[in-house]
């Protein structure tokens, strides 16, 4: 059976080009980048332009990367070292974060309540976007941190980072983003958008699984999440995952690269298959603002249908794509984003998830909906009986 891969916001296969960069760090150049001779310092000076190509490509400092394991540790330790530091100085026990944030998100900002954090999660318009007046008003109570994510991994929503930001500092207020879904298709420049911390993660970027980074404006005093050795600038022990980080530096490198060509491309594909499942199946709703929105990301609920058989029908199929988002896939609650966004739990179950991504072709387009359209006149027959 032929297989149709439309879940790349679930991850992306690493780039050939991306692997043929890694290969040296796995066998030849394989010293721990800690270490004072020869093999030590081969590895060292790879990880060091990995990391000056990564800050470029985000117009930051390369002294201000710091590599993590993904982008759920960067979140991790975005939300949690500004709170460990919050404790030890005399700065409101407050954060404020949106209703659609990423699991590694959301959680992580729940755990600082065992810390004595009283947080604010910020509710979406219907559209899916962070109202910045009801930032604006969460903070006239104080903060120490604002995390609002620049592209949602479910419905595909940009937020305005810059104007948020902005109101963040206004307020003296602390402003992270999870860009993990947006470093793709977006031209993000950190001096422009003044955030003061970032993640990242390789494997939505064509780049490998298990690596990362949490960009951290100079200055900005955090505490670290994983004690150990002095890597990382003493902020993040562990010894250093060289391979991954020249894959991710490739990846980044060639995603800015390719970036216009892309999106141009995924985006006239995506309004491609949008108007036909939409002229072709009855009762198909699509959720989150189509302006502000990353290229590859469309998300559709199907009137009538109220579980995710859909999805398990649509694999049967050879079709691959995710309801609501990869962590939500396979459990039985519906996804927290589309009920932030007001739909109802039977509606948020039958919504589909269809990411896009730079090998998607016209062709797999066209069958995936058909396959869909045959998929969901099959599942409403079988609900009228
Ligand atoms: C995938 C994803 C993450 C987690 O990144 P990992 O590298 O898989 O840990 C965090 N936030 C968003 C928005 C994501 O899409």
């Amino acid at each position: 059976m032929k297989r149709i891969y439309l879940d790349y916001s679930a991850t992306t296969p690493i780039d050939r080009d991306v692997a043929e960069a890694m290969k040296p760090y796995m066998t030849d150049v394989f010293g721990n980048a800690d270490s004072v001779h020869f093999y030590g310092r081969a590895a060292a000076a790879a990880v060091d332009e990995a990391r000056r190509t990564i800050a470029d490509a985000i117009n930051a400092s390369h002294t201000e990367i710091y590599f993590t394991s993904g982008g759920t540790e960067a979140n991790n330790w975005a939300i949690k070292g500004v709170a460990f530091e919050s404790l030890q100085k005399n700065i409101k026990k407050r954060i404020i974060t949106s209703a659609i944030e990423h699991p590694s998100l959301l959680e992580s900002v729940e755990f600082t309540e065992k810390l004595g954090f009283e947080n604010v999660i910020l509710p979406v318009n219907r559209d899916g976007i962070v109202e910045p007046e009801i930032l604006e008003n969460a903070l006239k109570s104080g903060a120490a941190l604002v995390s609002v994510m620049t592209a949602n991994n479910e419905i595909g929503t940009v937020q305005d980072i810059k104007r948020l930001a902005g109101i963040a500092h206004s307020y003296g207020a602390l402003f992270h983003t999870d860009a993990v879904q947006a470093v793709c298709s977006e031209n993000i420049d950190v001096k422009d958008t003044a955030v003061d911390m970032m993640s990242m993660s390789a494997h939505k970027i064509y780049g490998p699984k298990g690596i990362g980074a949490l960009y951290v404006k100079k200055g900005i005093k955090t505490e670290r999440l994983i004690c150990g050795g002095h890597q990382e600038r003493s902020m993040r022990g562990g010894t250093t995952n060289v391979s991954g980080a020249v894959g991710f530096a490739a990846a980044i490198k060639k995603a800015a690269l390719e970036r216009d060509e892309n999106n141009r491309r995924i985006r006239h594909l995506r309004d491609a298959f949008i108007k036909k499942i939409i002229t072709e199946i009855p009762d198909i709703s699509i959720n989150g603002d189509m302006t502000a929105r990353v290229p590859q990301n469309i998300n559709i609920t199907v009137g009538g249908l109220g579980d995710d058989a859909l999805l398990h029908l649509l694999d049967r199929r050879g079709v691959a794509c995710s309801s609501g988002s990869a962590c939500s896939s396979g459990s039985l609650d519906p996804s927290h984003v589309l009920l932030a966004l007001g739909l109802g739990r039977r509606q948020a179950k039958a919504s589909l998830r269809i990411s896009l991504g730079k090998y998607t072709t016209s062709e797999e387009l066209d069958e995936a909906a058909s396959i869909i359209k045959d998929c969901v006149a099959d599942l409403r027959n079988l609900q009228k009986k």
